[in-house]
């Protein structure tokens, strides 16, 4: 079993572990991240996170 960084905090986490990722550009943040964060995407203009796991 893999693991991956959240792309914003560093941390490593599974990759089965629960993300949110970008429908646009692909930027994947962890859970504590994206409740500062929010919905829309930090790093475009368009994206919105999407729960994925
Ligand atoms: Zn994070
Ligand atoms: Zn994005």
């Amino acid at each position: 079993m893999g693991f991956i960084p959240c792309q914003k905090c560093k941390q490593t986490f599974s990759k089965e572990w629960f993300w949110y990722v970008c429908d646009t550009c692909g930027f994947r943040v962890c859970h504590a991240c994206h409740a500062i964060q929010g919905r829309k995407c930090e790093e475009c203009a368009f994206g919105w996170m999407k729960e994925k796991n």
